[in-house]
């Protein structure tokens, strides 16, 4: 089968490998819609996850199923599912601790483009399909549900490690596709107050349509002085991380409040450490609380995606902005992520 591979640091291109088997709980999918990522650029061309040879690219998908194992019972050929980004070994330990994004190890739930090939091929191989897959509802497009395993998921998680509390005054610093669904996530969660730190207005009028109060441009003047100034020098009740570099997260807790919470969702592609700011920490004393989570994957959280779908909470389809049809434009759907043009929120390739 042909798949769209990173070959290695910074080299893209179409690879042939063998098609995937199911084991007895596992099933395999053939793509109808795939998503690239900012982190499948942060990936190849950052080499943010050390150097990998030959990898199929890709973890945002949905599909048809051609083959399940002897022990899978609620999903069959033929069916459509929505595939998370995360699959975990439902199985381990870590689980049981309650971090199945973690099970098995440090980002270990994360295995498209990861630890095995992803989605962006002919055919992927999903672990423990009862677990992990979700059917996709039938009146669904492939635009929205192809939104849901890795943007809905990861932008809502977010809002969610914010621990933010109604009426909160909050700060979602970018406002990419996952910084639109960390503002969606925001509002479910009841925040007041909320700052949208971007610079694209195709990105600023979603963002005030999902519900940002404020929009803050980065390119038109420190953030933290901005942001310090509309609140009369107060900051914000809770701050996301998703976008910038790590000096993003310096701005995060410059701008928390005492006691306020940063949750970062970014993935800080660079650099040996990432800078905590000394005083505005409270020299170690602030209750300032750091924290930051990769996107919960498996079925109950795609499930839990769709109804807020289906019932008209978010509308993560607002992020397409480019849709391909056909394999042959992954390469150019790809770059697009790196470039970010304009007009780009986010594109869908449909297979
Ligand atoms: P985008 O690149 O599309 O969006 C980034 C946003 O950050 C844009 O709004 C951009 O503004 C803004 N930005 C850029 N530089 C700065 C800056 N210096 N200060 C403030 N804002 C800035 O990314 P995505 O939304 O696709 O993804 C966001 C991050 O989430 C990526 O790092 C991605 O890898 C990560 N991710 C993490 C996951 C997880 O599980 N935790 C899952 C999926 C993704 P503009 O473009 O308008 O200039
Ligand atoms: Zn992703």
């Amino acid at each position: 089968m042909k798949g769209f591979a990173m070959l290695g640091i910074g080299k893209l291109g179409w690879i042939e490998k063998e098609a995937p088997t199911a084991g007895i709980f596992d099933a395999v999918v053939k793509p109808l819609a795939v998503a690239p990522c900012t982190s499948d650029i942060h990936t190849v061309f950052e080499g943010a996850l050390g150097d990998r040879h030959n990898l199929i690219l890709g973890h945002e998908a949905v599909g048809e199923i051609i083959e399940v194992g002897s022990e899978v019972k609620d999903f069959k050929a033929g069916d459509r599912v929505i595939v998370p980004a995360i699959t975990p070994d439902w199985r381990s330990i870590d689980v049981q601790r309650g971090y199945p994004a973690h099970s098995g190890g440090m980002l270990s739930g994360w295995k498209f483009s990861n630890f095995k090939d992803g989605v962006f091929a002919e055919q992927f191989h999903v672990n423990d399909a009862d677990m992990n897959l979700a059917h996709m509802p039938k009146n669904m497009s492939l635009e929205q549900a192809v939104m849901l395993p890795d943007m809905a998921p990861t932008g809502i998680q977010g809002a969610e490690l914010a621990e933010i509390q109604p009426g909160d005054s909050v700060a979602v610093i970018g406002i990419g596709p996952v910084g639109l669904m960390a503002v969606a996530g925001a509002v479910i969660q009841g925040a007041g107050r909320l700052f949208a730190v971007g610079n694209r207005p195709v990105c600023a009028d979603i963002a005030r349509e999902f519900g940002a109060s404020d929009i803050i441009d980065y390119k038109r003047g420190d953030i933290v002085e901005q942001i310090m100034k509309a609140t009369n020098g107060q900051g914000v009740d809770a701050v996301i991380v998703a976008g910038g570099d790590s000096g993003s997260l310096s701005d995060a807790v410059k701008i928390a409040k005492p006691g306020g919470t940063i949750s970062n969702i970014n993935y800080i592609g660079k650099g040996e450490n990432v800078p905590v700011p000394r005083i505005e920490w409270g020299c170690g004393m602030s209750h300032k609380d750091i924290r930051g989570g990769l996107v919960s994957g498996g079925r109950r959280r795609m499930e839990q995606m769709i109804d807020l779908c289906l019932y008209n909470r978010i509308r993560p389809e607002k992020l397409v902005t480019h849709v391909f049809d056909g394999f042959e434009n992954m390469e150019k759907a790809l770059l697009l992520m790196k470039d970010k043009p304009k007009d780009l929120i986010k594109p869908v390739v449909l297979i």
